[in-house]
């Protein structure tokens, strides 16, 4: 071998290093050298272009996941809409909702809605929150959400209501917003086992076991809101029971990775 070509070896070689070694240089945590959290934020960028282009979230709303290193730690973008979150604007955060390391970006001030639900709930791995017209009514009326089609058995094990005077304290008017741990550990408390959360004059929180069908979840939860309310115009509606809605939970999410890659598809197209 030439010595160019042994040159050419061991600077390949170093590469990687060298570039490893520059990006902790610039401030980025060594734990986004892990593959697992790069296909993680790979996947929450996706999962917030899905969310805009479904219409669950707008400018506001946001989507966290576990940390798959630290099951204490989550990620979730920075203070951002969602149609505009990249994987650099993603921040890592403890169980208590404190920023990790050297991020000083704004981060949600409701992130203690995923902090306190994941302290709550370890079998959730991913929790989406949104702001949806159509999902509104069930927070602030005494009309329960419920599943009325195969795509939302989830809605099964109940929708409770987050009335949050009940966790604001000594003064019970608040702006609305879940930015305490106190409120956050509440909003956990309503939630109990359940996959949905109705916050009353704000909007509602789903999770999961997973990002992809966190996100199954807040589609459906929308989409059954919308044709609840058009059945109820029309009468009485019926409803899933409870062994059918937990029958077609177990079906549909089993195939939830086809919409989940339609709606990739879609959000990709739309950009
Ligand atoms: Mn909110």
């Amino acid at each position: 071998m030439s010595k160019i070509r042994v040159s050419i070896a061991i600077a390949a070689c170093l590469l990687p290093a060298v570039l490893a070694c520059s990006a902790h240089a610039a401030g980025v945590p060594a734990n986004r050298q892990d593959p697992k959290v790069q296909a993680l934020l790979e996947e929450l960028v996706v999962a917030n272009h899905i969310l805009y282009a479904q219409g669950v979230v707008d400018g506001f709303g946001h989507i966290s996941a576990r940390s798959p290193l630290d099951p204490t730690h989550f990620f979730m973008s920075r203070s951002l809409a969602p149609s505009a979150v990249t994987a650099g604007d993603i921040q890592e955060f403890d169980a208590e909702g404190n920023l990790v390391g050297e991020d000083k970006r704004a981060p949600y001030a409701e992130r203690f809605i995923h902090s306190e639900l994941f302290k709550a709930r370890p079998d959730v791995m991913s929790v989406v929150h949104g702001h949806s017209p159509s999902v509104i009514p069930y927070g602030i009326s005494h009309v329960p959400l419920r599943p009325v089609f195969h795509m939302s058995g989830f809605l099964g094990a109940g929708t409770p209501i987050f009335e949050i005077r009940n966790s604001a304290g000594t003064e019970p008017d608040t702006d609305m917003l879940v930015k305490s741990p106190r409120l956050g550990a509440g909003l956990a408390q309503a939630l109990g086992k359940s996959s949905v959360v109705l916050m009353r004059g704000h909007g509602f929180t789903a999770v999961a076991y997973s990002v992809p069908v966190a996100v199954f979840r807040a589609v459906y939860t929308d989409t059954n809101a919308r044709i609840e309310s058009e059945a109820l115009k029309l009468g009485r509606p019926q409803f899933l029971s409870e062994e059918e809605a937990l029958l077609a939970q177990t079906s549909m999410e089993r195939l939830s990775v086809r919409s989940w890659d339609m709606w990739k598809a879609q959000a990709a197209a739309a950009k």
